[in-house]
């Protein structure tokens, strides 16, 4: 166990340990630091703060990893019913400009039971090898088969990175297999690139209720895991023709066995929208006023063929449901029109949609922070536009 403590010799009651704790774990008491422990993250932030030398941090010990023996950049290519999920085709875009920073090979992992033809596909997508588990067990997703499968895959390769999705299947599978494999793991980065020097990932996501971007690297740790959510990085590009090396992994028996039994897999009862897939989104915020004039997106939506967002104040309002909600504790959705409506634009709802293609604002604020991130700005009442829009558009598209 890791373990940390005040050199009370040391100590001269500087407070700057106090200021520098995120998790406010430190307090003085009599001129001298004190932690409290049900508070400590162990994050190291005071020690490094401390000019006298006075706080002592001891890793915890373990057999130390041979850094060097990781190579290669990993995705996990997730699949239902046979059908290799697109978050699978954005990692491998985001996987090619890492292992090409890195000059190591682009490697795609593929569970599942008779995939050799979708193993084929993700050579077109950018891998350059596909590490293929073909077993029954390996169908559909289930916790320990999986993940038993790939810490086997990463004991032998030594991957020196691996991307997932952060979906439920990889949320689940990827911090099991860090756990097992002692790996490092930041979950929802946003961005993703490489200290070439130090052959580090540098893992972009926001942190403190989204207050801040934090870059968070996992020094000491193989392999470096990130989970990425769907729709923030753009597709691998489609390569017909094109190969990658397949590696077909046969384990023993006990390899899949589960403490858990599938018995049916029910697909989703379709909600009203599907934001995450939407070409158009018609989005509205606090600035609509109303429940009443929130229906008046609907209509543009209606007319363009889109679906419609909302901030989380217009949701908090009951203005809308909350599946339609758009941002950090939302949905992530990367349209090829984004139409922010009333929005102002706070981090935490820019998370959600800056990648979008184009990006249309109208807020009555010419300083609202949602002009910064906008293809197009209209400074006006959302209310009067609004309607003119959908007038306008009904009358072009001749609905
Ligand atoms: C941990 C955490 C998670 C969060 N997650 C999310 C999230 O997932 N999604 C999200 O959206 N937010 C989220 N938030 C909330 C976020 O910080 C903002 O409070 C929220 O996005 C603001 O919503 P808004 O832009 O609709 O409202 P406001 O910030 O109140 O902005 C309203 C805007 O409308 C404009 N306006 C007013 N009247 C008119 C009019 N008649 N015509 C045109 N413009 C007008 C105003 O100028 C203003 O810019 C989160 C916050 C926290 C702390």
């Amino acid at each position: 166990m890791a373990s940390i403590k005040i050199l009370l010799d040391k100590c001269t009651g500087c407070t700057l340990c106090v200021k520098a704790c995120p998790f406010g774990a430190i307090h003085m008491a009599d001129r001298k630091a004190v932690i409290d422990m049900t508070k400590c993250t162990l994050c190291g932030a005071c020690a490094a703060a401390c000019k006298f030398s006075a706080i002592e941090m001891e890793k915890a010990a373990g057999p130390k990893k041979d850094l060097s023996a990781y190579k290669d950049v990993w995705v996990f290519c997730e699949q239902k019913q046979g059908v290799i999920q697109s978050i699978s085709f954005e990692l491998l875009g985001e996987g090619r400009k890492l292992a090409d920073k890195l000059g190591v090979k682009l490697c795609a992992v593929l569970l599942g039971s008779g995939m050799e033809d979708a193993a084929e596909i993700l050579g077109e997508r950018g891998a350059d090898k596909v590490y293929l588990g073909d077993h029954p067990a390996l169908k559909a997703y289930q916790d320990d088969p999986y993940t038993s499968v790939m810490v086997k895959l990463v004991e032998e390769f030594k991957p020196e990175i691996i991307l997932c999705g952060a979906s439920t299947i990889g949320r689940s599978l990827i911090s099991r297999v860090a756990i097992k494999t002692s790996a490092g793991l930041t979950a929802d980065c946003t961005g993703l690139d490489i200290d070439t020097k130090e052959r580090l990932l540098l893992q972009t996501r926001p942190a403190f209720g989204g207050n801040i971007m934090a870059t968070i690297i996992a020094p000491g740790h193989r392999p470096q895991m990130a989970t990425v959510r769907h729709k923030v990085m753009k597709e691998a590009p489609l390569t017909p023709g094109r190969k990658a090396e397949i590696v077909s992994k046969a384990f023993p028996e006990e390899v899949f066995a589960s403490r858990t039994r599938l018995v049916e897999v029910v697909a989703e009862v379709t909600a009203t929208v599907n934001l995450s897939e939407a070409d158009i989104i018609v989005a509205g915020g606090r600035g609509l006023g109303s429940k009443e004039n929130f229906a008046l997106l609907e209509e543009l939506a209606k007319v363009l063929g889109g679906a419609v967002g909302a901030s989380r104040s217009a949701v908090d309002a009951d203005w809308i449901p909350y599946s339609h909600q758009v941002g950090q504790t939302g949905k992530t959705v990367c349209p090829k029109l984004y139409i922010a409506c009333g929005i102002s634009g706070q981090i935490q709802h820019l998370i959600g949609m800056q990648s979008s293609k184009i990006i249309v604002a109208i807020n009555k604020d010419p300083d609202a922070p949602i002009f910064k991130v906008a293809t197009y700005g209209i400074v006006g009442d959302v209310n009067e536009l609004v309607p003119a829009l959908t007038k306008e558009f009904r009358k072009a598209l001749n609905k």
